[in-house]
């Protein structure tokens, strides 16, 4: 469904916001390199602040306050709701409803950042226009009795400019005067909160377009490796919206998940516990029903196209595919049945690896069907 912009629904604050600081940082920051260039300095505190206000979200709003993937003590809660603020994306409290919403009613009209809507609307627009109705925000009474929450609700606006704008520039300014003022303000502040909304703003926009589907084939959030790399680890979305309170978005020991890497390294220093982690076992079974209904998809998809030599000899393969499937499901459930405990991590390897081939077959009926 397409949304139609009206000019009434604007949310000028917010537009003019994100117009300002897409020019400072698109022009005033490259001319700021070019008249004075960029010193090592300039370089480390942009890096701390996109690493320190990036993860505040990921790790912090999204995973710790939105889903409560783990627990945390108050330096971590106070540190990432500070940082948080910084990354210029509202409370956390008003985040977390957002994003409560968004994975109780994906890719339907409650949905605020619906990507049926469209690329903008999932990307930007949403923030860009009042939403309407007003959401009754009352799917964050947990977090409203959190005193640091609320501290940060309060004082969201007011911590953004001071940590997120003010601190930069006086730290540049004890460096090199106001010439470091200026660069700090502009590359550390205003060019990093640009870059980081950005990647965080992908997420609800490109997460949602392309990617591969493992995990569930009838949402629309995607698996993205490439989008991991310059989100913390938050391009696994499609394993996130089917698992939402794992604390790890990338399950896969070789995924590339930062995040997930934080928050079991603040564990092992006492600083956060209860991480909670889907079974093995739940995991297989949701790719195993996924290749299922993937190969399901495409077997009506074929069914229903001109008949030809073709059509009935992929008709034929995807029904001897789709057994196969069947049959190591029913073979996988009797394993998990035997077993008291969850699923080894070989165990779990093996059955991955078979589930795997099945996909493989799946993409060469595509292909070979494709180019006949
Ligand atoms: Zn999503
Ligand atoms: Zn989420």
């Amino acid at each position: 469904m397409k949304t139609k912009f009206s000019f009434e629904r604007v949310d000028w604050t917010n537009t003019i916001f994100m117009l300002v600081i897409c020019l400072i940082a698109l022009i005033g920051a490259p001319l700021y390199v070019v008249f004075y260039g960029v010193d090592v300095f300039q370089i480390v505190l942009f890096l701390f602040y996109v690493l320190a206000t990036g993860m505040s979200i990921t790790l912090g709003y999204h995973r710790l306050f939105a889903h409560l993937s783990f627990k945390a003590k108050w330096p971590v809660k106070l540190f990432t709701l500070i940082f948080g603020a910084c990354a210029f994306e509202n409370s956390a409290l008003k985040w977390v409803s957002d994003h409560r919403t968004h994975h109780k009613h994906t890719d339907s009209d409650d949905d605020p950042y619906d990507i049926s809507k469209g690329f903008f609307w999932a990307h930007i627009g949403w923030i860009l226009f009042r939403q309407e109705p007003i959401p009754p925000f009352d799917n964050v009474n947990d977090l409203k009795k959190d005193k640091l929450v609320m501290w940060q609700y309060r004082y969201d606006k007011r911590i953004a400019l001071l940590v997120g704008l003010a601190l930069p520039a006086m730290l540049g300014f004890l460096w090199n005067g106001p010439v470091g003022a200026l660069g700090a303000f502009l590359i550390a502040g205003v060019l990093r909160i640009f870059v980081v909304q950005q990647c965080t703003f992908f997420i609800n926009s490109l997460c949602h377009t392309i990617g591969r589907r493992p995990y569930c084939s009838e949402s629309s959030a995607r698996d993205s490796f490439v989008m991991s790399l310059f989100t913390f680890g938050e391009g696994y979305h499609n394993y996130h919206h089917e698992f939402q309170h794992d604390y790890r978005n990338g399950v896969k020991p070789w995924n590339f998940d930062p995040t997930k890497w934080a928050i079991w390294t603040l564990a092992k220093f006492g600083l956060a516990e209860d991480l909670r982690r889907v079974p093995r076992s739940k995991i297989v079974l949701a790719e195993m029903n996924a290749a299922r209904n993937s190969a399901e998809k495409e077997l009506l998809r074929i069914q229903e196209l001109p008949e030809s030599d073709w059509k009935e000899k992929a008709i034929r393969a995807l029904n001897n595919l789709l057994e196969r499937i069947q049959n190591i499901y029913e073979e996988f459930i009797a394993e998990i049945d035997s077993r008291k405990a969850d699923l080894s991590r070989r165990c779990m390897h093996s059955w991955n690896r078979k589930t795997r081939q099945l996909l493989d077959e799946l993409a060469d009926i595509r292909f070979q069907f494709r180019i006949a």
